[in-house]
């Protein structure tokens, strides 16, 4: 018995056998895998599907430092792709049922994956909900980017939680599992011998997030698959964090341990010479001081480079042709703020002269441009989009311009947190307004106000969230659904 089970769906064999045969598919085309018997395993979760999760570099990272340890096991496990029909949850390393491991660890990236935990505590029987677990159940660990954020929402699921970045936790961690491997036990000591780790249900008292020092720099792919967003790539973290500030970000220089530089010298030594796909990680990666020399080389070496992310203000054209020799035929930048007064509100450093001379550079060079806005910005108005639209028809005419649109939502640990969500109707009123002027001019692509509302519920909400959330999912995960589960709790919807 392994505490009070969800709902669990109709077991259809045709479904099992599909899973199996994806599941061996994709280990047959996966380079690096860990295949390792131990005596302690851990079902590393990812609760995205294999496509996207595979591209998560902290994923591959926390599955390396657990298969580091002698007597522990990672084997990998992802939401699958057709939740509503699964009845359990394979491991892929050994296609162990992951509710058989010792451990489950969690990686959650944002706010809303936790929909999706839920469909996977619910494909695997288990509830989701530590108190409702047998004490034989596995030991619940949850980390992962969202904790820079709210990691509260999740209170009530984990059995213990790392905040920040796991490198030199990680072996701490197994240390003390293996000295106290029964979960009552290892609840007791883990907060008691690793001050960084939260067991919620023993202590109210949330460590503050964790940051490392550049010295366990880079983080590197340690499996590369063709079936991924980023199919047979190496990534590497050629820096960590950001230093800049802006307003809205969790990563900002304030609230985080700022950039963490690694040395061009040590990105082109740690590339793999046979891999030719190159993938160069970071939160604010263009601003690396040696980038230009350091994507040189790699491209003089044969390689063809991508950057996670590119500042408007660092776009040089030395750089685009280098990235243009590597096959980048998008050039992909952030606005943010649709207006001067809203980009400084922000304090995102982006003047329309710098968008305009990236627009320029891709024009002359026959690329695509995707730019990125917010919009429901505090402070904003109806008219900001009319200028936001004359800036985008004046400063991107005659190119290939798609426009990704989400709505702002304020997080924890920043400037902006506690503000409201604009509302839903005001968001859809003014990306209709956006759609309607820039019609023939853009492809506006956006994230869908319902969502951003509730990504919203998450990012400011507690525990109580998490309730929610499994009620929405079981009662079918549609809008209707969360508006229901919402007002019950007694949450305003608008
Ligand atoms: S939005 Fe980008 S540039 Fe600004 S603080 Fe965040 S990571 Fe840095």
């Amino acid at each position: 018995m392994r505490g009070i089970p969800p709902q669990r769906p109709h077991i259809r064999l045709h479904d099992v056998f599909k899973n199996m045969k994806d599941i061996l598919r994709r280990l047959k085309l996966e380079r690096g895998t860990i295949y390792k018997h131990a005596k302690y395993r851990v079902g590393l979760l990812k609760p995205s599907n294999y496509f996207l999760s595979m591209s998560s570099l902290g994923l591959q990272v926390i599955y390396r430092l657990f298969n580091e340890a002698d007597d522990f096991c990672a084997q990998r496990a992802f939401l699958p792709d057709d939740p509503e029909n699964e009845h359990t949850i394979l491991c892929y390393e050994s296609r162990t049922p992951l509710a058989n491991m010792d451990i489950i660890a969690i990686s959650i990236a944002y706010e809303l994956e936790i929909p999706d935990l839920m469909r996977c505590f619910k494909c695997i029987g288990l509830s989701p909900f530590a108190a409702q677990r047998d004490i034989n159940a596995p030991l619940v660990l949850i980390g992962g980017p969202l904790s820079f954020s709210n990691m509260e929402t999740l209170r009530d699921v984990a059995d213990c939680m790392i905040l920040g970045e796991g490198e030199g936790l990680i072996e701490k961690f197994c240390d003390v599992y293996r000295r106290h491997p029964h979960k009552s036990l290892f609840l007791d000591a883990a907060p008691k011998e690793i001050p960084e780790v939260w067991t919620p249900r023993t202590s109210h008292l949330i460590p503050p997030c964790r940051f490392v020092d550049k010295s366990v720099l880079p983080a590197t792919s340690q499996i590369i698959t063709p079936e991924t967003e980023f199919g047979d790539m190496f990534m590497i973290e050629s820096e960590r964090g950001c230093h800049r500030r802006c307003k809205f970000c969790v990563m900002r220089r304030e609230e985080t341990a700022g950039m963490r530089l690694v040395p061009a010298d040590t990105v082109c030594a740690l590339t793999p010479r046979d891999i030719k796909k190159v993938g160069l990680v970071g939160a604010a990666v263009s601003d690396h001081p040696e980038l230009l020399d350091m994507v040189g080389r790699l491209v003089a070496d044969g390689h063809t480079v991508s950057l996670s992310s590119l500042r408007t203000d660092r776009i040089s054209e030395p750089l685009i042709d280098l990235l243009a020799q590597s096959g980048l035929k998008t050039l992909t930048i952030a606005a943010d703020g649709p207006t001067e007064a809203l980009r400084k509100m922000l304090t995102k450093d982006v003047s329309e002269e710098q968008l305009m001379r990236a627009a320029q550079i891709a024009r002359e060079r026959n690329m695509a441009v995707k730019l990125y806005v917010m919009i429901g910005l505090p402070g904003e108005t109806d008219e900001d989009m009319d200028e936001f639209a004359r800036f985008v028809i004046e400063g991107f005419s005659g190119l290939r311009l798609s426009l990704g649109v989400s709505p702002f939502v304020s997080k924890r640990h920043t400037p902006l947190d506690q503000l409201p969500f604009a509302g839903i109707k005001v968001v859809e009123n003014r990306l209709k307004r956006l759609s309607q002027k820039l019609r023939g001019k853009a492809e506006i692509r956006s994230v869908s106000a319902k969502w951003a509302f509730i990504e919203h519920a998450f990012a400011q909400g507690g525990p109580e969230m998490a309730h929610i959330a499994y009620e929405a999912v079981n009662n079918g995960g549609k809008f209707s659904d969360w508006k229901r589960a919402l007002l019950k709790a007694g949450k305003n919807v608008e």
